[in-house]
Formats: C-alpha cells, sequence, structure tokens
C-alpha cells in the first residue's frame, strides 16, 4: 500500500519579468495547497504561501519551473553546509 505522506515536491522558482531564477519551492503533497517553504539562492529558508512569493531582483511575479517529486527517505543533498565561516563586521 502506497501513501502520498512523506513525498515531497521541488521547482525552481523564475521570474516572470526577469527570468531570474530566485530559488526553490519546497513542499509536501499534504500541505494545503500553496503552502510550502522558499529555499532562496543563498540557502536561507522561509515557509510561506507560493503566490506571495516576488522576484528579489526587480519584484515581479514568479512562476514554478519544472516540478520533481523527492521522496523523504531520498532527499537530495543540498551541498555542503558551510559553517564557521562568518564575516568580520565588527567595526567600532
Ligand atoms: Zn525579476
Amino acid at each position: 500500500m502506497q501513501t502520498s505522506a512523506g513525498i515531497r515536491h521541488l521547482a525552481d522558482v523564475r521570474c516572470v519579468h526577469c527570468a531570474r531564477v530566485a530559488g526553490q519551492w519546497e513542499w509536501a503533497t499534504d500541505a494545503p495547497e500553496g503552502h510550502g517553504t522558499f529555499r532562496a539562492g543563498d540557502g536561507a529558508e522561509q515557509a510561506g504561501v507560493l503566490w506571495r512569493l516576488r522576484c528579489s531582483a526587480c519584484g515581479g511575479p514568479v512562476y514554478l519551473e519544472e516540478e520533481r517529486s523527492i521522496h523523504a527517505q531520498e532527499m537530495p543533498d543540498f551541498g555542503p553546509m558551510r559553517r564557521g565561516r562568518k564575516p568580520r563586521q565588527r567595526v567600532g
């Protein structure tokens, strides 16, 4: 028996106006429609609603590109976490 729980979807978020990929949108099959997590190019994550997303460069509306399904068990590796790499910004 197969259940849709645990399956997540991932798609690139692209701007309609300037065609930049602002980041990735990830959502669960069983989440309310439009609800998910936006993962920006710099790795920052923000839970929210899809239609509230705006392009960070020009503020234009965005759309989802090709969607792919991923199982929770086989979450892709989003690259090495770069910890301990804080910029030195202690002036004064
Ligand atoms: Zn844009």
